[in-house]
């Protein structure tokens, strides 16, 4: 028997006219090129984004068509996002930071019609433009006198675009499972590959991220996503946001401004933010040199990477709690969230510390498991590990475009690549990419929890560990560490640090010095770089 039940399409629409109906005068703060703080309403937002819709249909565009956005956070972004899918299109956010040629292939693989820039990328678009040959048109978004000067044909400007445009727009019934957005994933060997959002996915991840054990976002919330719309959607905020009736501060190109993310946080109450670990660096490099303090930012969401202990023990200092994440772009991006720190009166401070290092128990709808090389699941004892696999609604269930990738097994699952242990409640920890595991001897050694130990160090800004040949163990840990400006550090006192930390055998053989980290265009430490780096390196005898 079937239930009686309404069937309505759960699409990226309903979030738009629930907010504008609902919360149509609750504030979107933004930072752009042509305005430091720029602020209008979810009700001015929706009007402008039917202006924008308005706006398209008078371009050649067919329903599932590719438009393609290349910009900061703000309030423009934001309405191409919804302009794009609420129309029919496919909102496909590219990553500024990945090189020309992958962004050339990335627009060209995705057949993407049309391109919304900010001008701060002008400048590379100028130069990969005429490889984009299906390309009909370049939109920078930004008013004319901030145009660039160029010879290119088809560019516009966003708000001439905009120009007597009625806000008046007949939006399409859309079918839920129908795409609403693409992002590719920042692989570091080989091209990108695109995850296909559907309007479905994305109503359902948006209400996960809701959950208060997950972000926990509510209408009296002030939200800064410092993590990009390019990056996974800014992990769902900008859906999230206007579901709930929160107040969104958009950074624009300050994302890693500590000056600018202060005083956006103090002067607009920001509540809450999310980011990759390394943003976290520049705030708190900041707050300690000028002793300003944010008195109403309750918690801040961290992953992408995992996020070193000395984060959260500096963010403790301020009141501030760190729900750890973690995700990927193939999961709209969310899969575990630790919210452990809410009830951390609860435990002991061993127990509170080692609690919090995991990323936490999955979210309800995303399912979980580990297996061994021979794909036997593994048990939830805390002590085993190995492939992490995931499977849920808003978990991709192909790439767009390549069918048949061996990252989904015949049941379902979607391998993730990473490698975890999970506990007996379901916490997760990640020890390593599968691709960056030390074996010495024969056993594993996680690198996630050297890197972690050693970023403790006052002395330590950045730390990877790689594995590195040894003639007895096979591979040996190598600690590589960015120091803090002025600190004096030597590899004996590091090791030394760690000594009782982790066990014996996991302290790395020898610590060589870099003046910079390099980092993935979503922020990562890029192992692959590292490994190129010390290709010839040989541990002392
Ligand atoms: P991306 O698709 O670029 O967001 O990258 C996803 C990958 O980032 C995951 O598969 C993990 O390897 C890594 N990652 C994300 N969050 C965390 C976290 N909290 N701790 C450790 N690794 C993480």
């Amino acid at each position: 028997m079937q239930g009686l039940m309404m069937d309505i399409p759960l699409t990226i629409t309903s979030i738009m006219r629930h907010a504008e109906r609902v919360h149509g005068a609750q504030e979107i703060v933004s930072v752009t090129r042509d305005n430091p703080r720029h602020r209008y309403t979810y009700a001015d937002s929706f009007a402008r984004t039917r202006q924008l819709a308005n706006a398209m249909s008078d371009w050649d565009l067919a329903s599932g068509d590719r438009i393609a956005t290349l910009a900061w956070n703000d309030y423009r972004h934001f309405e191409a996002y919804y302009a794009s899918a609420c129309s029919g299109y496919v909102c496909h956010t590219i990553n500024p930071r990945l090189f020309p040629e992958q962004i050339v292939y990335i627009i060209n693989h995705a057949e993407d019609q049309y391109v919304f820039l900010d001008p701060d990328f002008w400048p590379l678009i100028e130069k990969v433009a005429p490889e984009c040959t299906g390309v009909k048109g370049w939109v920078v978004m930004t008013t004319p006198e901030h145009m660039p000067e160029t010879s290119l044909e088809n560019v516009h400007c966003y708000e001439t675009l905009m120009e007597g445009q009625s806000d008046q727009f007949d939006w399409p019934d859309i079918d839920e499972n129908s795409a609403c957005a693409l992002c590719y994933t920042s692989g570091t060997t080989g091209n990108p590959k695109g995850v296909l959002y559907s309007h479905r996915s994305t109503v359902l991840h948006t209400y996960a991220t809701l959950m208060p054990d997950s972000m926990n976002i509510s209408s009296g919330d002030v939200i800064l996503p410092i993590v990009p719309m390019f990056h996974v959607n800014a992990w769902g905020n900008p859906y999230a946001c206007p579901v709930a009736g929160a107040k969104m501060v958009m950074p624009g190109n300050k994302m890693g401004d500590g000056p600018t993310l202060a005083a956006l946080i103090n002067e607009e109450g920001v509540t809450m933010s999310a980011g990759v670990p390394t943003v976290w660096l520049n705030l708190l490099a900041h707050l300690r040199s000028s002793g300003e303090r944010v008195e109403t930012l309750q918690r801040v969401v961290v992953g992408g990477s995992a996020c070193p202990l000395s984060v959260m023990e500096e963010f403790d200092a301020y009141g501030v709690d760190t729900r750890h994440a973690w995700g990927m772009t193939e999961m709209s991006p969310l899969g575990t969230s630790n919210s452990s720190g809410a009830r951390r009166h609860q435990f002991d401070s061993e127990t509170f510390t080692n609690m919090r290092l995991n990323v936490g128990q999955p979210i309800y709808g995303v399912e979980v498991k580990i297996t061994d090389d021979d794909n036997n699941e593994l048990p939830w004892d805390g002590v085993a590990f190995g492939a992490l696999k995931v499977r849920g609604p808003w978990i991709c269930s192909s790439y767009f475009k390549l069918d048949g990738s061996s990252a989904h097994e015949e049941e379902g699952w979607f391998e993730t690549g990473d490698v975890a242990t999970i506990d007996p409640r379901g916490n997760v920890a990640i020890t390593d990419r599968t691709k960056d595991v030390i074996k010495s001897g024969g056993e594993w050694i996680s690198s996630i929890e050297v890197e972690n130990c050693a970023t403790g160090h006052p002395g330590v800004a950045e730390a990877a560990v790689i594995g590195r040949i040894h003639p007895k163990w096979g591979e040996r840990p190598l600690l590589i560490v960015v120091k803090n400006e002025s600190a004096d550090v030597t590899s004996d006192e590091l090791k030394s640090f760690l000594d009782g930390k982790i066990a014996k055998w996991w302290i790395p053989d020898d610590v060589q010095y870099i003046d910079e980290m390099p980092h993935t265009a979503t922020g990562k430490i890029q192992k692959t770089k590292l490994r190129d780096i010390f290709e010839d390196y040989q541990f002392p005898a």
